[in-house]
């Protein structure tokens, strides 16, 4: 049993330096990106119009440890550690012998996970002289993330709000405006390619980081970010799980048994889960890592492992990964940042190389989980962290009726505070599953184009 904590913090002391890259510790190197036009892998020069150098270096490294240069590190301090949490009172409610710890993101000025990557990436920019930057954004909240470092930096900050998004969450969009944001309906009339699509049309993240990359491409000072995917973005949201390794020694613990996330791009599950794994390869920990993502948008479970493009109008290098192809809509479920059609390439290869398993649930299940949490630990959890909570109920009552007493960390990426239509509509019965038919995914991944 735990020293009967239940918050653990970190002191200052044992604050992470520096991200953690799994690239060293991979038995096989993940597959290169190629030009979308050449097909031949990318260099950095090709990557240049839409990043600065430092966050192109960061996503090609092979090092093991990047330093976290030390005006980040002094942003981080603001809201890091957050909080490592033992869920006892959901122990209780669910009657299980498991040890059920959450990692807690919802602390961050932008109430998830992704402030962790978009005050790096902002900073970067701005000491290359980079005055604007551009990026999608789905439910939002990355678009808030990247307003907020922008707003620290004094650097522009414009959103391409996926359509459905825009129309039905106008705070969202509020919040973004309130950190010095400015937010745009995707598809626009600002972009070539927006400009094809017919008014009033619901948007994708992949058409909405066409529109971002091609405005940025465009204008020697403004650079494009990404809120999830990309090698750089995974190996700053290291700082998640190297906080949570530490915490869960610190609780009294030995290891964890299952590592728990969700998984959109599959940056907030990597950020907690790689350092897991690296406690694996070096034989300190064996835990089962779990990646959990929703039924509606198959990308590990049923997408195929493919070279394919990150966005619609095909102008991100080809990545290889779990991909529905980049022309699928996904059905408007709540979790809308898990509504991406592909998944980051790390996470892809570690699923293919058998290192890490993935799930995928139906919202409704998820609420309901969702609900328990918040009646029980008093955090409303973002949609998307309520699927891997749904997966730590499954493996808690299992653990239950086994008889075993599993030590459980799961990530919990955000809070849901500004969700809360999505809670009337399950409250009040109006939230359906919407799973995706072998006809519509056959059809979306006949457009991947076929490489080798
Ligand atoms: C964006 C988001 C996700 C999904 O993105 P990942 O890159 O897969 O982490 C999950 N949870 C929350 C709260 C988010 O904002």
């Amino acid at each position: 049993m735990t020293n009967g904590r239940i918050r653990i913090t970190l002191d200052e002391s044992e604050m992470p330096t520096h991200w953690y890259n799994i690239v060293a510790d991979l038995p096989t190197p993940p597959p290169p990106p190629l030009h979308p036009g050449t097909h031949q892998p990318v260099g950095p020069d090709d990557l240049a119009p839409l990043f600065p150098p430092e966050l192109i270096a960061q996503e090609v490294t092979a090092e093991r440890y990047v330093e976290i240069p030390e005006p980040v590190r002094d942003v981080y301090r603001q809201y890091r550690p957050s909080p490592l949490v033992r869920a006892r009172r959901w122990e209780q409610r669910l009657g299980t012998s498991a040890r059920i710890y959450y990692k807690y993101e919802g602390v961050s000025p932008a109430g998830s996970h992704k402030t962790n990557t978009s005050v790096p990436q902002v900073y970067y920019n701005a000491i290359n002289g980079v005055t604007r930057l551009t990026t999608e954004t789905g439910a939002g909240q990355w678009g808030t993330a990247l307003a907020y470092a922008c707003a620290l930096f004094g650097v522009e900050c414009e959103v391409w709000q996926v359509g459905a998004s825009y129309d039905t969450k106008p705070q969202r969009r509020t919040l973004i405006e309130v950190f010095g944001g400015k937010v745009h309906r995707s598809p626009s009339t600002l972009t070539g390619f927006g400009k094809g699509f017919d008014a009033g049309h619901p948007g994708s993240l992949g058409i909405a980081i066409t529109e971002a990359v091609e405005l940025a491409a465009q204008d020697e000072a403004t650079k494009y970010a990404l809120g999830s995917v990309l090698n750089h973005v995974l190996l700053h949201q290291s700082v998640i799980g190297q906080e949570a390794v530490l915490q869960l020694a610190k609780a009294g613990e030995s290891g964890a048994d299952h590592v728990i996330g969700c998984a959109g791009g599959g940056s907030n599950f990597a950020g907690l889960a790689f350092p897991f794994l690296r406690e694996r390869l070096e034989g300190r920990q064996a835990p089962r890592i779990t990646a959990v993502e929703p039924a509606s948008c198959p990308t590990l479970t049923r997408g195929e492992y493919r070279y394919d493009f990150g966005d619609t109008g095909g102008m991100t290098p080809l990545m290889k990964m779990h991909t529905l192809g980049h022309d699928f809509v996904p059905s408007p479920i709540h979790a809308g940042g898990l509504r991406y059609h592909a998944m980051a390439p790390l996470v892809s290869h570690v699923v293919e190389e058998g290192m890490i398993d993935a799930v995928a649930l139906h919202q409704s299940e998820c609420f309901e989980t969702a609900t328990e949490f918040a009646r029980t630990e008093g955090i409303v959890p973002a949609p998307e962290s309520s699927h891997a909570l749904a997966q730590v109920r499954r493996t808690a009552l299992a653990a239950a009726e086994a008889g075993e007493e599993p030590v459980i960390v799961v990530g919990l990426s955000g809070h849901g505070l500004l969700e809360l239509g999505a809670y009337d509509s399950f409250l009040h019965g109006r939230l359906g599953d919407d799973p995706l038919s072998d006809e519509d995914l056959a059809s979306s991944l006949a457009a991947v184009p076929r490489i080798g």
